[in-house]
């Protein structure tokens, strides 16, 4: 099965252990449906990952349908049909040997915003924190086609690069761990959507008065009738 790797079977299953949680979890809060998108773990005790085959989706990844794979795309074990993603996701680990694990999603308001073909600016304190200022987004492929690792590594080959936009695609999220990566694809969704919160907020409230927000009170509020009448 290993072709030349010995695999330790408790490293294994509690890698896919792993994966399968991140998995789940990542599917219920709605950055990925369906069978698309993707994600893999480093095994510790080899050259080699685990991860999602093709047509399998978040929620269905169990022990018995995950793929072992080297670094190189060699199927190890497993029995299911390779995804298309399993050339990037190895040129990552090639070249981010502290990657442990990738989480790669087709979340809705990124998506969105990576049809612009443009960086994304992060705009709140945590964002900018954890992921930098600016999230490069990948072209397509020639041709239209989705991104692979001539696309993805030059991205990637910058060991700072922990998140990226693919255009007209999703996102990817690297990570010492399942849950590190993860955290990545959920904060960057969740920072375009409180971007685009912040346009249609500020369009429709920019030129309010305090008084029409409500920052301020009408005077003689607290003596008014009623509950909170000032006795
Ligand atoms: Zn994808």
């Amino acid at each position: 099965m290993t072709r030349g790797q010995e695999i330790d079977q408790f490293d294994l299953k509690e890698k896919k252990l792993e994966l399968i949680e991140i998995a789940k979890r990542s599917f219920a809060m709605g950055l990925q449906t369906n069978s698309g998108g993707n994600l893999s773990v480093r095994l510790a005790c080899a050259d080699a990952i685990v991860i999602k085959p093709s047509g399998i989706g978040f929620n269905e990844c169990a022990e018995d349908n995950l793929m072992v794979c080297d670094l190189c795309g060699n199927i190890l074990d497993g029995g299911g049909k390779p995804s298309k993603d399993l050339e990037f996701h190895c040129a990552i680990y090639r070249a981010q040997p502290e990657a442990g694990a990738i989480v790669h999603v087709h979340s809705p308001w990124a998506i969105g915003y990576s049809d612009l073909g443009v960086p994304f600016r992060c705009s709140t304190v945590q964002s900018v924190g954890k992921l930098g200022e600016l999230i490069p987004c990948i072209d397509l492929a020639p041709g239209g086609k989705p991104q692979g690792a001539a696309e993805v590594e030059p991205v990637f080959a910058n060991p700072e690069t922990k998140a990226a936009l693919l255009r007209s695609h999703g996102t990817i999220g690297v990570g010492r761990t399942l849950m590190s990566a993860q955290y990545v694809v959920e904060l960057l969704e969740e920072t375009i959507h409180s971007a685009f919160a912040a346009v249609v907020i500020r369009r429709h409230f920019g030129e309010s008065t305090d008084e029409e927000l409500g920052l301020q009170q009408p005077t003689g509020f607290l003596k008014s009738e009623g509950p909170f009448r000032n006795t």
